[in-house]
């Protein structure tokens, strides 16, 4: 049901037009995909089709699919695609915000098996390695960039999501050391991560400059201050998301990544990185559920004759292509927008961009999640059984509205920056209140 019929021409795949510059890239991206994720998917289809064999039995994640996941990683790493949104500096590929969304909607176009990991997401290369200094390159930095270790990002807490002034986790210095006591829910990758990376409250009462990140190797501190909790069963059975504990933990000053009291502004950035991303990510999926709900109603018959021929269903197949559309032109002219005065990760940005991110973050989850609801209807039963590709966008998409900010987060801060903001105690612009990791 998932793969599309190779004999219908697909119409959506001739208005992606990349640029020509890109046209290497694209085609390492397309290799890369035929000779070593393709393999993996062929020989893990059993788990990758069947949510209890996806997961082990303690509901996490299946060892034998972490596996092939990293492989992939490390050859994306190898063959230079894995962290081509970073600047050559730290290895990476260089490539801006337009670029990214061409080369990322490739890669999630081929749909939601293995393919993701060809490149860094939240547990890989982050914009944060940009506050590294020289002394994490070796152990934390560079094996995240080619992909051969992975990360947790610890922000959030049981009481504290959407504001991170409601954090409690804090890190107190003793002597030259920090001491870091609290935890953190809903952390993807709580379980088999190398590093951490994790944002605590070192100065309270001082605003942004409140808080700060530490990065540490998780199997260096298990058991020592660090602890892993349980297994949160997500509605997209992920089995990878999870608590962390801290329990004064004693950390060394050079733990810390950029400044102390630079934690907040650290933050902002990788948010707004995780909102960008979100172009190229529903834009692919997006694609690939239109390709296969166009397949499905040519190809369907009730009442002698496709289901594609009648109106109400045309229509909903026409919806799907004005949202993806509208969704990834909003994209394409705020990446460029954002691209034009150079690198979106050099500071200081222009005032109005983030208002910008967050419309672009807001539009792309909504208009994905409408494309998903409607491709599982004209599925019928079919789209509602668990084990299938539209089932798991449907609930994929559905998530995405909540984590890197959710949709009202976006819609507040959108507000606020145009002038809506009617609480003087709140010394801190929106965008650094409000957050979403
Ligand atoms: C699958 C998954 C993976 C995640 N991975 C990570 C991770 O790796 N690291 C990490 O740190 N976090 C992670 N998160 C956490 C995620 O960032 C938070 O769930 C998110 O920021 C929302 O916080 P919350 O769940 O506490 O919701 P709350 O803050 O309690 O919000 C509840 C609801 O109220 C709304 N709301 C809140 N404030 C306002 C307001 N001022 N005005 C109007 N409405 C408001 C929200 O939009 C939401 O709809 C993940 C979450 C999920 C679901």
């Amino acid at each position: 049901m998932s793969s599309p019929d190779p004999q219908t021409h697909h119409p959506i795949e001739a208005e992606l037009r990349p640029p020509e510059r890109l046209e290497e890239t694209l085609a390492r991206v397309e290799r890369l995909y035929r000779d070593v994720v393709v393999p993996r998917e062929q020989a893990l289809s059993h788990r990758l089709s069947n949510e209890r064999a996806f997961l082990d039995d303690a509901g996490k994640l299946h060892p034998e699919i972490i596996e092939a996941r990293r492989e992939i990683m490390r050859a994306a790493g190898e063959q230079g695609i894995y962290s081509l949104h970073l600047p050559e500096r730290l290895g990476g590929g260089g490539l801006d915000r337009e670029d990214m969304i061409y080369v990322e909607e490739k890669v999630y176009g081929y749909g939601v098996k293995l393919n993701p990991a060809m490149l860094s997401w939240s547990e890989g290369a982050t914009p944060r390695l940009l506050y590294c200094h020289d002394h994490q390159q070796e152990q934390f930095v560079a094996p995240l960039v080619r992909g051969e270790k992975t990360s947790l990002h610890g922000v959030t807490e049981d009481g504290a999501g959407s504001n991170l002034f409601d954090m409690k986790t804090r890190a107190t210095r003793r002597g030259k050391d920090w001491v870091l006591s609290g935890a953190k829910a809903y952390i993807t990758n709580a379980f088999d991560a190398d590093i951490a990376q994790v944002l605590a409250i070192t100065d309270p009462g001082q605003g942004r400059r409140s808080f700060t990140y530490f990065m540490f190797d998780t199997r260096e501190y298990l058991n020592k201050g660090y602890r892993i909790g349980r297994v949160f069963q997500t509605m997209f059975g992920d089995g990878y998301t999870g608590e962390i504990f801290f329990d004064d933990m004693v950390l060394p000053e050079s733990a810390v990544i950029g400044e102390p009291g630079q934690g907040f502004d650290i933050a902002v950035m990788s948010f707004n990185y995780t909102r960008m991303r979100r172009a190229g990510m529903c834009s692919g999926w997006s694609r690939y559920l239109i390709e296969r709900a166009l397949d499905r109603v040519k190809h369907r018959q009730v009442g002698n004759r496709p289901l594609g021929a009648n109106q109400g269903i045309q229509w909903m197949i026409a919806d799907m292509y004005v949202d993806w559309l509208q969704a990834r032109s909003l994209s394409l002219e705020v990446a460029r927008s954002i691209d034009t005065p150079g690198p979106w990760y050099r500071l200081p940005r222009p005032k109005d961009e983030v208002r910008r991110i967050c419309a672009l973050k807001v539009s792309n989850d909504e208009s994905f999640y409408r494309v998903a609801d409607r491709a599982l209807q004209v599925f019928g039963g079919a789209g509602v059984m668990r084990d299938t590709d539209i089932n798991k966008l449907f609930q994929i998409a559905r998530n995405l509205r909540i984590p890197g900010g959710t949709d009202e987060v976006q819609r507040t801060t959108i507000a606020e920056t145009l002038g809506l903001r009617f609480d003087p105690s709140k010394s801190a612009p929106a965008d650094d209140r409000l957050k979403g990791s």
